[in-house]
Parts: C-alpha cells; structure tokens; sequence
C-alpha cells in the first residue's frame, strides 16, 4: 500500500537537500569573490586609479570611498563609492 504522505514528505526533503546545496554553492562562491577581489586586485586590475593608500572609483568620480559591512558571517567589508554607489572592492574585517 503506498501513503501519500510519504511521499510528500520525500518530495519536500529532496527539495530541502536541493535548496541547501544551492545555497551552500552560492555562498561558497560569493565567499570567493570577497577573497579575490581584494585592494591588491583592484589595484591590479585599475593601476592609475590607486595611488599609495588613496583609492579612487575607476568611473572617475570625484568623491570618497566609504566601508560598508557586508552581512554577518562573511567577515569582509566592501569598498564603495560614495558617488555612484560601485562596489570597487573587499577587504576582510579587522
Ligand atoms: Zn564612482
């Protein structure tokens, strides 16, 4: 005899497994782009707009680059221009 039930519950767990490894993946890969795309990078990546400790967005704006925490558990702070709201990039939280 089959239940119904038990096979909606099964249905909602393979949902549930499905959605937590979603998650995990998404997670794991936004971690990974806090790690790289850090001052060094831009640096890097935008040469002229970096000199010694002053940062500038590479949109030429004329304004300052202000730290916002980023969500809790990620350990990282974004670098953004005060101008037209770009993120430039990360750093890990001290
Ligand atoms: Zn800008």
């Amino acid at each position: 005899m089959r239940d119904p039930g038990l096979l909606l519950g099964a249905g909602f767990l393979l949902l549930w497994g499905v959605g937590f490894v979603y998650v995990g993946i998404s997670s794991g890969r936004r971690m990974e782009k806090l790690r790289t795309e850090n001052f060094e990078w831009y640096k890097a990546k935008y040469p002229g707009y970096v000199r010694g400790n002053k940062v500038k967005c590479f949109k030429d704006c004329e304004g300052r680059i202000q730290m916002r925490n980023l969500y809790r558990r990620t350990f990282h702070r974004a670098h953004v221009c005060e101008v037209c709201g770009t993120t430039l990039y990360y750093s890990p939280e001290s």
